[in-house]
């Protein structure tokens, strides 16, 4: 049964808490339509999961082509405040009438920041570039990327020598404060929509796939950031150890998924992430060998259709098999996947040059209100009245869903519809 809140107050402020693909749009939706919306996310730019992409399915655009847009309409939009570095400390009341508490952490980089780069070689520390998944480094005060929203630098605190003041003196514009302190925002709030998304399963976790002993066994999500322009390779997909093309590529599907000492589910959409990325695969590299080792090739409703394409163009080699282990041979030079070929009937042995781990989504559920309901996995389940969820927090799943969903929780938001 539907319900709507009795609100007090017919035009109280949207919170929405996570900046991907589904909290902006749901953000931009409830702004434009007249809501006064407040957006915290909690890293240093918004986009979320899609700006690390290559290109995302079916159209294969690249992540500008949606981000870019919604960038434009949030900054023209005067009703939608956005809080990057921010989370949501405590959330108490009842629909219609909620104090949400908003923690801020501090950039050290002012508006005043005018991107002209002159901070970061002045950086002596260089950290893991967590927009890589750790494939490169960056410096503690770095951009977040070249399409970040906000356009503004951001500096790693905690990384920073004592004492260390050589970004402030290199910016000319006197954009640095390296004594900014946190701060905290209260807000009245009629409801809550929670849009925090997902995070890759830990493939050290799955040990006898040789994530983190072998360089050349990468996660999905890391050949996306091999196959962007942008990424530590400037787009070419070349193997961590030797930085040579590989000639041949593994998929390995369900990589710790559906499978109940990691991840009891499915995540619906790796099967085709990864023939998306046999087509970043054969682009580069027309004689490259590329097999997909699965146990259901699973490409539901109308990603059906973008599978079968890909399977034809890129010539994949399907295997149904699940891989019982990755082991590295010939001094390192080759990964050698052991699997049961169910088909054929017999056990295999199969030597290749780099490995993707088809790695299944977690929820980001952590810093969610206390009354979010949550499933058995960290999803966001039931209907707590006034709370809720949009998008992968929910469950895995693509980006045009996720943006469907995001404006279903925007249009429950403008009608007061809390449920
Ligand atoms: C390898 C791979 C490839 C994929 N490729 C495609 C593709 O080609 N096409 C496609 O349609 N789908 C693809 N997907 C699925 C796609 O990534 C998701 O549909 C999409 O990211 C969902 O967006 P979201 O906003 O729900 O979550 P996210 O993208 O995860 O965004 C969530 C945001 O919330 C923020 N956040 C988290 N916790 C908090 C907190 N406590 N407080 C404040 N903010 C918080 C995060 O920093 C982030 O910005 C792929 C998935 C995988 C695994």
């Amino acid at each position: 049964m539907s319900s709507f809140a009795a609100t007090n107050d017919n035009g109280g402020i949207l919170l929405v808490i996570g900046g991907g693909i589904a909290g902006l749009t749901c953000a931009i939706e409830a702004a434009e339509a007249g809501r006064e919306v407040v957006l915290v996310e909690k890293s240093a730019s918004l986009g979320g999961r899609v700006a690390a992409f290559h290109r995302y399915f079916p159209k294969l655009c690249p992540p500008p082509c949606g981000l870019e847009i919604d960038h434009r309409r949030a900054q023209n939009t005067p009703r939608l405040t956005i809080l990057t570095l921010a989370e949501l400390e405590s959330l108490h009341g009842e629909p219609g009438a909620y104090e949400a508490v908003v923690r801020i952490h501090p950039r050290y980089v002012t508006p005043a920041c005018t991107l002209c780069g002159a901070c970061a070689p002045a950086c002596p520390v260089e950290v893991p570039d967590s927009f890589n998944y750790g494939l490169s480094k960056t410096r503690a005060i770095h951009l977040p990327h070249w399409m970040a929203s906000p356009a503004q630098y951001v500096v790693e605190r905690a990384s920073c020598p004592q004492g260390c003041g050589s970004c402030a003196s290199a910016c000319k514009y006197g954009a640095i404060d390296l004594s900014q302190q946190e701060t905290r925002k209260t807000f009245q709030a009629a409801a809550v929509v929670l849009a925090t998304g997902w995070a890759p399963y830990d493939a050290r976790k799955i040990e006898n796939l040789g994530f983190g002993r072998f360089p050349d066994v990468i996660t999905n999500v890391m050949m996306e950031r091999l196959a962007a322009p942008d990424g530590p390779t400037q787009g070419r997909i070349l193997r961590p150890s030797d930085g040579k093309p590989p000639r041949s590529v593994a998929f390995v599907q369900c990589a710790g998924s559906r499978d109940r000492n990691h991840l009891p589910y499915c995540s619906g959409v790796c099967c085709t992430a990864s023939l998306k990325q046999a087509r970043y695969v054969r682009a580069q590299q027309p004689e490259a060998h590329i097999s997909m080792f699965y146990i259901d090739l699973r490409t539901p409703g109308e990603l059906q259709n973008f599978a079968a394409r890909a399977v034809e163009e890129t010539g994949i080699e399907l295997v149904k098999g699940k891989i019982g282990r990755v082991e590295e041979r010939a001094g390192g030079h080759e990964l050698v996947l052991t699997a049961e070929d169910v088909l054929a009937g017999k056990k295999i042995e199969r030597a290749y040059d780099l490995v993707v781990l088809a790695v299944g989504m977690t929820p980001q559920s952590g810093g969610l209100p206390q009354s979010a309901q949550l499933d058995e996995f960290g999803f966001a389940c039931g209907s707590t009245p006034g709370v809720m969820a949009a998008g992968c927090v929910k469950r895995p799943t693509e980006v045009s869903a996720a943006v469907r969903d995001a404006t279903g929780a925007a249009l429950k938001a403008i009608g007061n519809r809390t449920k």
